[in-house]
């Protein structure tokens, strides 16, 4: 990408890639020297005076992408991009200013008023709530019909201007859709995690992904603690490009085992699903409970907070739904909407986490790899998927080479240790760097603060009942961006000294929300909103969740011995399969043969049967003609071969998942005999089980 304008003078600057999207970002400054440089773009739900030119007519690329279900935006990536200067005493002035902004209700989130002009930009006023982003005026100009307003002049209008430069960290929010590969380059299963008897979750890889980025919004985020948000913009047109050749992973997760799996983990400690409790009932509006969740709802889950603070801080009467929320949270309870919502949050951490692992491992840059997130409830970009997964992406054309590495470790040199180290560090530093030090920061708070008792006794008392009695009997906290409004509101007028003696005693409270940028959330590279970031992520689940699937790596063989009734273990397994199944089994009934026959003709998988000819077996005689009829019609997708000494048992599943044991493939040997089964993901079990059948299979005869 290149901006350049008329000026001859100026050099222009082109970038490459992602590092592109970061450059030219929107309403960033690409110069602040004697005179401001910066993009601006046309945003969405707003009215720009005068109408301006940012890009150049022709593009490389214009496409549409589909964002709702039935709403689509169009992303460009021009082919020249056209800067503003603002100079010195220069009368340019550009106001942005939201439409039917005298109605209430288009006051979702902020900002709703941003002015771009030397004067602005060198010395600008700003709301603390980011409602006026930027303005060149001392005075609000949206006092008139500020829903938010607090006296006049508003309390929450700044006094002094400041540089733009100093007042936000402007950042894109880029969007990034990952395309599947199809056919004979789809994903290749890598490895499988068991949970108890059952497939879990599925790696697999592919070198030809390809995916669409674009700057989609732009995130204001203030440089100063004492402002409460951070303020967003949605861009008219989308800014980026597409790729294609990539290398990815994806962590496919079996929808009825990650329920049950989820579901253990919350029933194993209060504390995790409390914490998960309260995301989801300040983030899921009651009314939208069996809806989809869906982005852009941080900012009323904040305001949901905000009041919960608010009373407990002016000691008022709480209102219903604040005392439902509490009770929800002190109660615990774990319904299936609630297990649902952790998923999300669990694949969405788990995305950061996997990420800065091989970030670190690797050396690259955070920016060398994108994520994406698909869950049925999830609805972010376009129609929701099918599938429950994370996928993760070199974001470069043929890619870097750091997941190719990762996966010939595993594949190649049955490395499967090199999952575990990267799990293993991941759990480390969560215990290290949040959940120890919040657990001795709330026990402390207390002792802590004990020597500021004497000269500021209402704040710190403020600051403790806050702490303690938001969520009485339980070692849940509100967030610290509700907790200085809080403050602020009861406390109006706050010298520069008080408030830094504030942000002392505050910083000895516990600052983890269950996830915070030190454990798992990651501003720059997270998908979400900022504001909705906190509520997406959840810190205690995924280290619980992360221990229990260490184990299940470790220890990749289950042996149950004497089981009966395998029958739901053999069919989840077929739901696994996405490539092939190699069966062997001396005897196998015509129930098993329609499975399989079913999942052939659905998912295309490549079917190896190896059986033996009985004709003292009424059952194995009809098996045998059905076979031999589905051998002559489906071959080479569908095959069966006979030997004659056969005593083995087994199936194999997309070459990395294995169930064997002393059971035919048979309903009574499925359903009510007691048998010895043992489920096998380990590499070596499954590869010494691939290279048995490979032999028996050259030695058996065909049907005919
Ligand atoms: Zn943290
Ligand atoms: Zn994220």
């Amino acid at each position: 990408m290149r901006a350049s304008n008329s000026f001859k003078d100026q050099k222009s600057i082109t970038r490459q890639g992602i590092q592109a999207l970061y450059t030219f970002t929107p309403f960033k400054l690409l110069r602040a020297e004697e005179y401001y440089t910066l993009l601006l773009a046309p945003a969405a739900y707003f009215e720009v005076t005068p109408h301006f030119t940012w890009r150049s007519k022709s593009c490389r690329v214009s496409l549409k992408v589909l964002v709702a279900r039935r709403a689509s935006k169009r992303v460009v990536q021009p082919h020249q991009l056209y800067p503003f200067i603002f100079k010195r005493d220069s009368r340019d002035m550009y106001v942005y200013k939201r439409k039917n902004i005298e109605k209430e209700t288009f006051w979702r989130y902020p900002p709703t008023y941003m002015e771009f002009s030397w004067s602005a930009l060198n010395s600008g006023y700003y709301c603390r709530f980011g409602w006026t982003l930027l303005c060149s005026q001392s005075r609000c100009p949206q006092e008139k019909y500020c829903p938010y307003l607090k006296g006049s002049p508003c309390r929450y209008y700044s006094t002094k201007p400041i540089p733009y430069p100093s007042l936000f960290n402007v950042y894109p929010r880029i969007q990034m859709k990952f395309e599947d590969p199809i056919g004979e380059f789809a994903f290749l299963p890598i490895v499988a995690i068991r949970y108890k008897d059952d497939p879990l979750a599925i790696l697999r890889f592919t070198d030809h992904g390809s995916f669409i980025t674009f700057i989609d919004g732009v995130v204001f985020s203030p440089k100063l603690a004492w402002m409460f948000t951070q303020p967003t913009i949605f861009l008219q047109e989308g800014l980026g490009f597409e790729m294609s050749n990539v290398h990815a992973i994806a962590l496919e997760f079996l929808p009825e085992i990650l329920d049950d799996f989820i579901r253990n983990v919350l029933l194993s400690d209060i504390n995790i699903s409390r914490w998960v409790i309260l995301k989801y009932r300040l983030y899921i509006e009651e009314s939208e409970r069996n809806n989809y969740i869906r982005e852009k709802k941080g900012f009323k889950a904040f305001e949901r907070l905000d009041r919960i603070v608010k009373q407990i801080v002016q000691g008022i009467k709480q209102d219903e739904t604040t005392i439902k929320i509490v009770k929800d949270v002190q109660n615990g309870n774990i319904t299936p909407e609630l297990i649902d919502f952790a998923s999300v949050l669990f694949l969405h951490s788990l995305a950061h986490t996997l990420k800065n692992a091989l970030v670190a491992k690797y050396g690259c840059k955070t920016d060398d790899i994108g994520y994406y997130v698909d869950h049925p409830k999830l609805r972010i970009l376009g129609v929701p998927s099918e599938k429950i997964r994370v996928i993760l992406f070199e974001t470069a054309m043929g890619g870097f080479g750091y997941i190719k590495n990762f996966i010939d470790e595993i594949q190649n040199f049955s490395r499967i240790d090199i999952l575990e180290e990267l799990i293993y560090a991941a759990i480390k530093s969560f215990r290290k760097s949040c959940e120890e030090k919040v657990v001795q920061n709330l026990r402390n708070l207390n002792n802590e603060l004990k020597p500021f008792q004497e000269h500021y006794k209402e704040l710190v008392n403020l600051i403790l009942k806050i702490y303690y009695n938001s969520f009485p009997n339980t070692v849940i906290y509100p967030h610290i961006n509700s907790i200085r409004k809080a403050i602020v509101e009861v406390i109006p007028e706050f010298s520069e000294e008080e408030r830094s003696l504030l942000d002392d005693l505050l910083a000895k409270g516990p600052h983890c929300w269950d996830g915070c940028q030190l454990c798992i959330m990651m501003e720059r590279g997270c998908n979400f909103l900022p504001f909705d970031q906190p509520f997406l992520v959840s810190e205690r689940l995924l280290r619980a969740a992360l221990e229990n699937i260490l184990i299940m790596i470790k220890h990749p063989i289950s042996f149950s011995p004497l089981k009966t009734g395998i029958r739901k273990n053999f069919e989840m397994l077929l739901s696994a399969a996405r490539t092939k199944i190699d069966l062997v089994s001396p005897w196998i009934s015509l129930e098993i043969i329609e499975d399989l026959l079913r999942l052939h003709r659905e998912k295309h998988l490549k079917i190896r049967i190896l059986t033996k000819i009985d004709p003292n077996n009424e059952m194995q005689i009809r098996s045998i003609e059905r076979l031999t009829y589905l051998s002559k019609n489906y071959s080479p997708g569908f095959q069966t071969r006979v030997i004659e000494e056969l005593h083995a048992k087994g199936m194999l599943v997309d070459d990395i998942m294995l169930l064997c044991g002393s059971f035919n493939f048979t309903i009574s040997g499925l359903s009510t005999n007691v048998e010895n089964v043992s489920l096998d993901f380990s590499l070596k079990g499954t590869k010494d089980f691939k290279i048995e059948f490979d032999e028996l299979w050259r030695k058996a005869k065909p049907l005919v």
